[in-house]
């Protein structure tokens, strides 16, 4: 009887534990209920092909060097980055062909002056497609995804060796190429822009150029997403390579923050809250929607980039544009800017045989997933702010309807300030203010607008108003 007592108090005891959780999880408000899936990014999904991806890097690969310095090598030569640009020219006419002209596409070659590692005025071309936005509306948004395609070996300035740069980064042009292959397939009401540059190795000359023509020409990028080193790496008898895992690294503290916009983030707590690290939950999220966790997940790593290393998404954030850099899990460093060779039974290089082409399309399934989802999503509000003037244990915040016209709701984001993600939501018909009865020295608040589809904007975290 007394073990039965106490059986029945575990039980008890188990439910009362299991009970708030659940009352929390479906309760008005709380948790983050999940939209539906939009039929059109299920589809585009679904045409992301592994074999395509392997036939884009090992055609790449054929060029035997892309290194930047080899652009005085002419392209009919068949060898060296001038091949592979007309190469990845080419094959962007082919999947606009394929969709009645959809693409435009184009080429940003300019003369880069002597640098660090560019001994002499050197020609770069970066190599871009747009797939224009149907509603003229909001076609000025753009949403971009990248990789870049020089490649280099164990010499900085070895402009003729092998370097075939299969990981780094054919494979992360590979999934710009795939994205852009599948994408164009279908209509969105935004832009979206699938980009390949030149000049990574040598100091991300290539981004740095079309970030800062971008930034001059008043473009509208909400969201960069530069792939690099995306192969997954699977030497044989490695057994800590992660095949179900990306890594998702952003700033958090914006690049081109003020003097008086980081007073503002000392002052609240804002370091983990810049543009970048949003565009990074939102990539998670979208992720989460579309493609199985058990299959493949993204693993967002709260730093700009790996320890004293870069990438091209970082040009994008030094022109105020939230980028995010998409990195596979484990790094083998045997296989990346290396001379191609066989030491003491270890094999260098950066060959085909060392990439999962599988995993690559999974990469290519989260950009193609973050990109549809952007470019079909209403653009984030404007303006929105937290109203800090009476003291209240309410919060109320206000913003300026989303541009263009596709927003029919906004949802109000919250988290506690030390948790890494949005834990609630609570969704709002179309209106430009909400009062949420919690402080908001309590938490943090994020705005993000939203269609009766499920497509979301990027969330905005509010600027306090007195
Ligand atoms: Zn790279």
């Amino acid at each position: 009887m007394q073990k039965y007592m106490r059986f029945l108090l575990g039980v008890v005891g188990l439910l009362l534990t299991l009970l708030p959780a659940t009352a929390q999880a479906s309760g008005p408000g709380d948790g983050i209920p999940s939209p539906p899936a939009d039929p059109q990014i299920v589809a585009a999904l679904k045409a992301v092909s592994a074999h395509q991806i392997g036939q884009t890097i090992e055609k790449l690969v054929s060029f035997q060097t892309r290194h930047t310095l080899s652009s005085d090598v002419p392209a009919s030569n068949g060898k060296g980055i001038n091949a592979a640009a007309e190469w990845i020219r080419s094959e962007f006419e082919s999947y606009s062909k394929a969709c009645g002209g959809c693409l435009e596409v184009k080429t940003d070659e300019f003369i880069q002056e002597p640098g660090t590692r560019v001994p002499k005025p050197t020609k770069l071309t970066n190599v871009y497609a747009i797939l224009r936005g149907s509603d003229p509306a909001n076609a000025s948004r753009i949403v971009l995804v990248t990789g870049h395609y020089d490649s280099r070996n164990s010499e900085t300035n070895d402009a003729t060796g092998a370097s075939p740069g299969a990981n780094d980064d054919a494979s992360g042009t590979a999934v710009s190429l795939e994205c852009a292959r599948v994408l164009s397939q279908h209509r969105f009401p935004a832009t979206i822009l699938f980009l390949a540059v030149a000049g990574e190795e040598q100091g991300l000359y290539g981004s740095a150029h079309f970030a800062k023509t971008a930034r001059a020409q008043g473009w509208n990028i909400e969201a960069v997403l530069n792939n690099d080193i995306v192969g997954g790496d699977r030497t044989p008898g490695d057994t800590k390579q992660d095949p179900q895992t990306v890594r998702v690294f952003s700033e958090g503290i914006p690049a081109t923050a003020t003097e008086a916009e980081l007073k503002l983030i000392r002052a609240l707590g804002g370091e983990n809250d810049g543009a970048s690290r949003q565009l990074a939950r939102y990539l998670a999220s979208v992720s989460q929607r579309y493609i199985p966790a058990t299959q493949f997940h993204p693993l967002v790593v709260s730093r700009r980039d790996r320890y004293l290393r870069g990438g091209d998404h970082t040009s994008f954030n030094e022109q105020g544009f939230a980028a995010v850099r998409i990195t596979e899990y484990r790094e083998n460093y045997d296989h990346q800017h290396q001379n191609v060779r066989t030491e003491n039974g270890v094999e260098y290089g950066d060959l085909p045989k060392f990439v999962d082409y599988g995993y690559v399309a999974n990469v290519a399934r989260v950009n193609a997933a973050t990109l549809a989802s952007l470019a079909s999503a209403p653009a984030p509000p404007a303006k929105v702010r937290v109203l800090t003037k009476g003291l209240q244990n309410d919060s109320t915040l206000v913003w300026e309807a989303s541009p263009g016209g596709l927003a029919t709701g906004y949802q109000v984001l919250w988290r506690d300030t030390g948790a890494p993600d949005w834990e609630h939501a609570k969704a709002f018909g179309n209106v430009t203010q909400a009062t949420m009865p919690m402080s908001k020295d309590n938490v943090v608040f994020a705005v993000q607008a939203t269609d009766s589809k499920g497509h979301r904007s990027l969330p905005v975290v509010p600027m306090p108003e007195r």
